[in-house]
């Protein structure tokens, strides 16, 4: 006869709070207790029912003042330290809801990049963000997969698995020939439900801004806009890390208990990847249509921007040289364009340039303007604020002109000069023009 004694169960025990050490700090432990038995008092304390408490340890883990701990009674510690000298197998009871957790993300898998067009042009974030995509999508173990819709737009499939994609979903119907919302929060979530995907990122630009507050708000999770870095943590959280506070600091933000993590990230902000000429992959084909009668936006003309022909988008430039407070004023600026002109760049500005009237808003580098990466960026009397390093320190060579030898922008320069911008401008323009002279 074999021995059958049960099993000991481990002990929860139940929370209580340690005197004098609660800092008040807006009842965290109250909102993290899943069966709530805490209560809070005027001034801020917990207290907490006993009766009802099972010692899943939350408010212990979320206090930041290590104000709660666990206690046992007289037998539940006897049983712990019989566990702890018999060495015994000890039954440990899983969490419920953790387990429910655990089951409903484990359903999500596979990073998916909404392929933004518009009358069947892509719009280049898209494949940045595929690039990006392909990091996440590798570290995790899944398909890295292009979300595309439109009307005869199946050659954005082959674009998008060229660009890294191994798979495209696409909607193909005269329904969502011009973004509308209402159409594309449809076909989307229809895609979605039906497939689970884990994260879907999407640029930050007017149409994905849109569409992905949406979404996030139908579906029912979390979105975190006009990220600048993306990764995946141990637990296959999405990490997703964005200027906070007015670009002050750098917040790492994490959908854990949702799915999908749905993230924004502006154009330029992440590499082009590389085009793998002649690349393949799987197209899921997707009847889906929404009635035109129920969409209520209807397009009526495209009316395009009598500005947009004047504008030039600095996003798009090689070389950029861009003007500060320290320029003094708008007719310097002519300097700067004179520079642009030779290297066959544009003018950019900072914020306090806009601000004061010296240079139109779109030219604005930073992180309420827009961000860049082009080959060059001479920054000329701009001090380095965090809010302007955000939209240009990916900059393949930062050259950064000011006479204050500890401006920060000199932390983020790959060659500084220290001088007078009004002598060093012209020097450099003089420079370039003598070197283009003996070429002739
Ligand atoms: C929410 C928020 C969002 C923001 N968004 C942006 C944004 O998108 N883009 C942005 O740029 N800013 C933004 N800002 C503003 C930002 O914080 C700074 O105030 C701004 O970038 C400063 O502009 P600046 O460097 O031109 O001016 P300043 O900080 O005044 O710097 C001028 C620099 O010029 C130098 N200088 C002066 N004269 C000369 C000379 N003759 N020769 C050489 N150097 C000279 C000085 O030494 C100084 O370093 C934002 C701020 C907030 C709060
Ligand atoms: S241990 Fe869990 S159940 Fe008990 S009070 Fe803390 S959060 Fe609530
Ligand atoms: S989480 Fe800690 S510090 Fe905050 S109210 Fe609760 S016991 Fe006090």
């Amino acid at each position: 006869m074999t021995d059958t004694k049960p099993k000991p169960k481990k002990p929860r025990g139940v929370a209580r709070l340690l005197e004098g050490k609660c800092i008040a700090c807006g009842a965290r432990c109250q909102s993290v207790c899943p069966v709530n038995c805490v209560e809070m008092t005027d001034s801020g304390e917990p207290i907490i029912e006993a009766v009802k408490c099972i010692g899943c340890q939350k408010c212990i883990k979320i206090c930041p003042a290590s104000a709660l701990e666990m206690y046992f009674t007289p037998e539940e510690q006897k049983i712990l330290a019989e566990l702890a000298a018999s060495a015994a197998p000890v039954e440990e009871e899983i969490d419920p809801e953790a387990a429910a957790l655990a089951k409903k993300l484990a359903a999500y898998r596979g990073v998916w990049v909404f392929i933004e067009q518009t009358e069947g042009e892509p719009a280049k974030v898209s494949w940045e963000l595929l690039g990006v995509g392909a990091g996440l999508a590798k570290t995790l173990g899944v398909e890295l997969c292009a979300l595309v819709i439109g009307h005869k737009v199946e050659h954005l499939c082959a674009e998008a698995f060229a660009y890294g994609a191994s798979k495209a979903y696409l909607l193909d119907a005269p329904v969502y020939w011009h973004y509308r919302t209402e159409a594309y929060v449809e076909g989307c979530c229809h895609l979605i439900e039906t497939h689970k995907p884990e994260v879907i990122l999407m640029g930050a630009t007017g149409m994905g801004r849109d569409l992905a507050g949406a979404i996030a708000t139908r579906v029912a999770t979390g979105l975190t806009a006009d990220c600048t870095g993306l990764a995946i943590d141990d637990k296959r959280n999405l990490m997703q890390t964005r200027p906070a506070f007015g670009g002050n600091i750098m917040a790492t933000i994490m959908c854990d208990k949702f799915r999908p993590q749905m993230a924004t990230v502006r154009p330029n902000v992440m590499p082009m990847p590389e085009r793998q000429e002649g690349a393949q992959g799987t197209i899921v084909r997707d009847g889906f249509t929404v009635p035109e009668e129920s969409i209520l936006t209807k397009v009526v003309e495209i009316i395009r921007d009598a500005h947009s022909k004047s504008a030039v988008d600095i996003t798009g430039a090689e070389f950029i040289i861009s003007g500060g407070r320290g320029l003094m004023g708008s007719e310097n600026f002519a300097m700067l364009q004179e520079l642009a002109d030779e290297l066959g760049g544009v003018v950019g500005a900072s914020r306090s340039a806009v601000d004061a009237g010296w240079m139109p808003g779109d030219r604005q580098v930073g992180q309420t303007g827009k961000t860049v990466r082009p080959k060059i960026y001479i920054a000329c009397g701009i001090s380095g604020a965090i809010q302007h390093l955000v939209g240009m320190q990916d900059s393949d060579m930062v050259i950064a002109i000011n006479r204050d030898s500890s401006a920060p922008i000199f932390e983020v320069a790959t060659y500084g000069i220290v001088g007078d911008l009004f002598q060093v401008v012209p020097a450099i323009t003089k420079k370039i023009r003598e070197l283009k002279q003996q070429r002739k």
